[in-house]
């Protein structure tokens, strides 16, 4: 049996999220602005992706770290192809217990029984509003619904589990709070919204453009009353809530109002192999270099123990408490949330 390298690390790694490609079919506004993601914008050539060989040998290495969530992310995942063959090697690494994918589900209706097959355990699809007027508005490419609903429904027939994330910005959709609230309640899948974050340097972020977490529970709670869930393990970020006549369920990320920086087990790999300890980082860990190099795996487990070991992230708490924070930062396209 492989020698676990848990204790070596002063606080836990449970969560690794590998973004896999960073285009995408969809140019939403808070993520990718049509204005500067157009068609002369550079994404990564293929030779610069990591490939799912140079991933595999990182995920055995986290995996040992005490890493035991992997979600699969991007740009938008499904255009890298073959992605549930990747699921699959995944699958057989031993201590991965959850395999997720964040999608905008365009794709799901071809891939959600591949993927399921392949061992996927979720899928958490983006959708940020259900009128048809609004969604093709936040999604810069006038796609209506019907595409990522039909995806949801080819998940939910494959039998992977369900959550809706919705990222919520004042000007652009907190009109669909109670319609998405409703719609998600009539079919039973977790809806979870995400306060509108200042990641990468292009959509503009203000902090006026965001809608708390207290003012979304309680426009929800006004129609339909809810009551808080205690955390079901030590670092979810989500606040879950439940509706009191027994309909399910929703979650808040509220990473701007409320900083949980020092219950951050996550950690970050760029599509090109960079590693990342925090979302709003200007600088990553170039690793594509060293597996490039074909180091030996003693030196990969070195350099990650170190990195982990060292890091010192709390953009969310310096933000808070009004301190200086980094000029430069990645795109949420090229790390994936
Ligand atoms: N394309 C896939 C999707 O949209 O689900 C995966 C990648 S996307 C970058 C991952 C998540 O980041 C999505 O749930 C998206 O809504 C969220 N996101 C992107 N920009 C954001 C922002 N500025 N604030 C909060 N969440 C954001
Ligand atoms: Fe694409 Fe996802 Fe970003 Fe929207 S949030 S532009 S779907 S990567
Ligand atoms: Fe983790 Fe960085 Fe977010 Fe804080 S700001 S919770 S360190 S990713």
């Amino acid at each position: 049996m492989t020698e676990t390298l848990i204790d070596k690390l002063d606080r836990p790694m449970r969560d690794l999220r590998i973004s896999v490609i960073d285009k995408c079919n969809f140019r939403c506004t808070y993520c990718m602005p049509a204005e500067i993601f157009g068609d002369d914008y550079r994404f990564m050539s293929r030779d610069e992706l990591l490939s799912f060989d140079e991933i595999m040998r990182l995920v055995k290495v986290f995996a040992r770290f005490g890493v035991e969530k992997i979600r699969i992310t991007g740009g938008e995942p499904l255009m890298r192809k073959d992605l549930h063959t990747l699921v699959k090697r995944i699958r057989e690494v031993p201590g991965i217990k959850d395999i997720a994918v964040t999608t905008n589900a365009i794709f799901l209706v071809k891939q959600a029984a591949l993927l399921k097959e392949a061992g996927l355990d979720r899928v958490n699809i983006s959708l940020d509003a259900i009128e048809d007027e609004v969604f093709q508005q936040t999604n810069g490419r006038g796609i209506k619904t019907s595409p990522v609903l039909k995806g949801i429904e080819a998940a939910r027939r494959a039998g992977l589990a369900i959550k809706i994330n919705m990222v919520v910005k004042k000007g652009m959709n907190e009109s669909q709070i109670l319609p998405m609230a409703r719609y998600f309640k009539e079919t039973g899948d977790t809806l979870r919204f995400i306060e509108f974050m200042d990641v990468g340097n292009h959509n503009g972020w203000q902090m006026d453009e965001v809608v708390s977490k207290k003012e979304i529970v309680d426009s929800i709670h006004a129609e339909l009353p809810l009551q808080s869930v205690d955390p079901s393990y030590f670092g979810e970020v989500a606040s879950r809530y439940r509706y009191m006549d027994g309909g399910g369920e929703i979650g808040i990320i509220s990473s701007v109002t409320e900083a949980f920086c020092s219950s951050c087990t996550r950690v970050r790999l760029s599509a090109d192999g960079k590693l990342f300890t925090c979302l709003f980082a200007s600088e990553g860990y170039d690793l594509r270099t060293l597996l490039r190099d074909d180091v030996s795996e003693k030196e990969l487990i070195s350099t990650v123990q170190a990195i982990w070991t060292g890091r010192k992230d709390q953009y969310s708490v310096d933000r808070t408490l009004g301190r200086p924070l980094p000029e430069k930062k990645i795109e949420m396209s090229y790390i994936g949330g």
